[in-house]
């Protein structure tokens, strides 16, 4: 049997763990219907046992007539809050409060004249959602689009809480050229910064790397392509039914590492996998 080494970081976050806590005891006590627009988080398995416990995700909150709505941990474009109020829905807001500190960031520096450069996935929940508090902006996801990007008196680089660290560096090293006052507050939060510094240290030592949590999840998939960067023999799965003995041939020591949305059962059956293994 190969030696198992799981990640100490590994597992939900303080403002997954929050933001679940929030959705159930909501669910618990509300006569009415709970909806999340959008996952709460980015993991089907966690998302199921919402619906089960009486938490739907839904798609946009202008379809619903009643109920509550459960803000999400990546928080909403500046203003939605009031509008979901306005139209007599009842709210529970459930951003990260790292998430909040950046938002609150965007807008002092925004309301100084500075241009806000964010770092992350344009596609993201929380970028669009960071995007909207600053009233002129960029987003850079690539050390390439960074040297590509326009010339500012004055910028404010923020990151996605989530990002790859050592990308953040190295994008906001490029963009500090292209200003005359540059500042720079890297909000990547503690827990995707310590994740992401332990999975480079396990990958080190490991002969393969599994990667537990949803493929949607943009930490989860950050923790991957750090890993493979390490060891070529990372895999990603939702699940352990993703997963083949062949795959771990002659591999004597396997690190375990899961996102920051991944529920600890999850990772205990995929543990519980490869702990069979020849
Ligand atoms: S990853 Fe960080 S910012 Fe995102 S919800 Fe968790 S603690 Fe908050």
């Amino acid at each position: 049997m190969p030696e198992i080494i799981l990640a100490r970081t590994s597992g939900f976050c303080m403002g997954v763990k929050r933001a679940m806590q929030m959705a159930l005891e909501t669910a618990k006590k509300s006569p009415g219907h709970v909806y999340t627009c959008g996952p709460l988080i980015h993991n089907p398995q966690a998302i199921e046992y919402l619906k089960e416990n009486g938490v739907e995700t839904v798609q946009d909150w202008r379809d619903i007539a009643d109920g509550t709505i459960i803000i999400r941990a990546h928080g909403m474009p500046s203003g939605s809050i009031e509008q979901i109020a306005a139209q007599g829905l009842g709210i529970v807001d459930a951003t990260c409060p790292h998430v909040v500190t950046s938002q609150r960031q965007i807008k002092k520096f925004s309301d100084q004249g500075f241009f806000i450069f964010v770092i992350g996935d344009s596609k993201h929940p929380e970028i669009m959602s960071l995007q909207s508090f600053a009233a002129q902006c960029m987003v850079i996801s690539t050390p390439q689009e960074a040297q590509n990007a326009p010339r500012h008196d004055k910028i404010m680089i923020i990151a996605q809480t989530t990002f790859n660290e050592d990308e953040f560096n190295r994008i906001a090293e490029i963009l500090k050229t292209l200003a005359t006052e540059a500042i720079v507050c890297n909000s990547i939060c503690q827990a995707t910064s310590e994740r992401q510094h332990e999975i480079k240290s396990l990958a080190a030592g490991a002969d393969a790397v599994v990667i537990v949590g949803g493929k949607l999840s943009a930490n989860t998939r950050r923790l991957a392509e750090i890993a493979t960067e390490i060891c070529p023999k990372t895999f990603h799965v939702e699940t352990e039914s993703e997963l083949s003995a062949a795959d771990f041939k002659d591999c004597r020591k396997i690190a375990v590492s899961a996102g920051a949305s991944t529920p600890d059962f999850i990772t205990s059956r995929v543990i519980d996998y490869l702990k069979k293994l020849p």
